[in-house]
């Protein structure tokens, strides 16, 4: 048994990996050629250059589908301004946050903490003052720096989600109170409504410019992959049409190179595992069923513990039925019962259909509306993940809720 792991491992090593450099094709490698955002690079660069001046720059809202590149384009941006900055002993400084990970961003009083801890001041307790005297210590900071301090609020829709939208023009108020120093705000989202749905004022104080990132099309996310595939690749190990069928598939997925590069390093990955010596089209047909199950599984994971109950009944329910499909009244009974196997208080039945609605919108399950005559309504519900895929998620989950 030993010999066999210890044989496994040498002739791993001995073996010419498909790989040269991973990290190229992982989502959080930054790419020194970017190609096909020029403009984008260059109007975002327009708009910010006054900073090196001195000036504060107008606000920006930089909104577009996930995997448009709006992260990398406005990082490249304003790293190379601060190295400027840097160069030249200029007073510019960068202050980045992704509003979604993490908690750094989820209360207003944790956002001020994080911004006086960029400035040296990191003695502040984790919550407890008064949110007022944090941020005249954010101000009293600013002033004693004299900056031009521009604050990246990356997903910035969590960000109103958990705090509320006054933020946005709160910040840039602050600005009349500053003598020495300037603010400006560049919000990014992925929402392309989300300006749409807020306080007017914070709409208009984030919205001085506006930059949309359009999806890539096929062509555009082959030049993408064949960029980061030079760098993370040995040469001739990639198959003719590998690129362009990762690419046509990303594009059809709202042009999302995230998704392109993710297909791409999976499909290597696999390759690697199988002892292949090139990465082969049948390959990303297997990385693409790979990525839809981790992301369920994901998914699955995370959910609280009444939607993982909810969901648990379903997967019963459906197992037990023929055609592996059940109405949302069969599910309410096995729903209690599994409630009071882990001692959990059941919720009202109203309250388990807006999960189940829920776990639909998140494409967990199917939930199909019938009519049952005479205005009666219910719901159709069917799984929405291969039926291979169900034992595994049945453990994932029983063992999340100690059934
Ligand atoms: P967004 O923030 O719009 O969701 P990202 O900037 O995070 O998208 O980009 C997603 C992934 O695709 C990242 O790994 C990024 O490096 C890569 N990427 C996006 N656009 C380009 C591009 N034009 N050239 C090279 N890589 C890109
Ligand atoms: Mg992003």
């Amino acid at each position: 048994m030993e010999d066999s792991l210890t044989n496994f491992f040498e002739e791993y090593m001995g073996k010419e990996s498909i790989f040269l450099d991973r990290k190229a094709v992982q989502s959080g490698f930054t790419p020194t050629n970017i190609p096909h955002r020029i403009e984008q690079i260059n109007s975002l660069a327009g708009i910010l250059a006054p900073a090196l001046k001195g000036e504060r720059p107008s606000n920006v809202f930089i909104y577009g589908k996930t995997g448009t590149g709006k992260t990398l384009v406005t990082k490249y941006v304003t790293e190379n301004m601060a190295n400027i900055s840097l160069k030249n002993s200029l007073n510019l400084k960068v202050f980045y946050i992704n509003c979604k990970i993490g908690n750094k961003a989820d209360t207003e009083y944790r956002l001020f903490a994080q911004l006086c801890k960029e400035f040296g001041f990191a003695d502040l307790p984790d919550t407890g003052l008064p949110t007022d005297v944090i941020v005249d210590k954010f101000k009293h900071l600013l002033e004693e720096k004299k900056v031009i301090l521009i604050i990246i609020l990356d997903e910035v829709d969590e960000l109103v989600r958990k705090i509320g939208a006054s933020i946005l023009y709160k910040l840039p108020r602050l600005n009349a109170d500053l003598k020495e120093s300037e603010i400006s705000l560049i919000g990014i989202s992925n929402d392309l409504t989300f300006l749409d749905n807020i306080d007017p004022r914070a709409r208009s104080s984030l919205s001085e410019e506006e930059m949309v990132f359009p999806p890539y099309n096929a062509l555009q996310l082959q030049n993408i992959l064949r960029e980061r595939a030079n760098i993370a690749f040995r040469k001739n190990v990639i198959d003719n049409g590998v690129i362009e069928k990762c690419a046509a598939h990303a594009a059809k997925e709202h042009g999302d190179a995230r998704r392109a590069l993710d297909l791409l390093r999976v499909a290597a990955e696999l390759a690697e595992r199988q002892n292949q010596t090139k990465i082969m089209i049948t390959n990303i047909d297997d990385a693409e069923d790979k990525i839809d199950r981790d992301k369920i599984f994901d998914s699955i994971k995370t959910q609280p513990k009444q939607h993982k109950l909810t969901l648990f009944s379903i997967f019963e329910a459906c197992s037990e039925s023929s055609d592996r499909s059940v109405f949302t009244g069969e599910i309410y009974n096995k729903y209690i019962q599994y409630c009071s196997k882990v001692a959990a208080a059941p919720l009202t039945q109203r309250r388990v259909s807006d999960i189940i609605a829920e776990l639909d919108m998140q494409g967990i399950i199917n939930a199909k509306v019938m009519s049952r005559g005479r205005g009666g309504r219910t719901r159709k519900i069917s799984l929405a993940m291969p039926s291979q895929s169900v034992p595994k998620l049945i453990e994932l989950l029983k063992e999340g809720l100690n059934l």
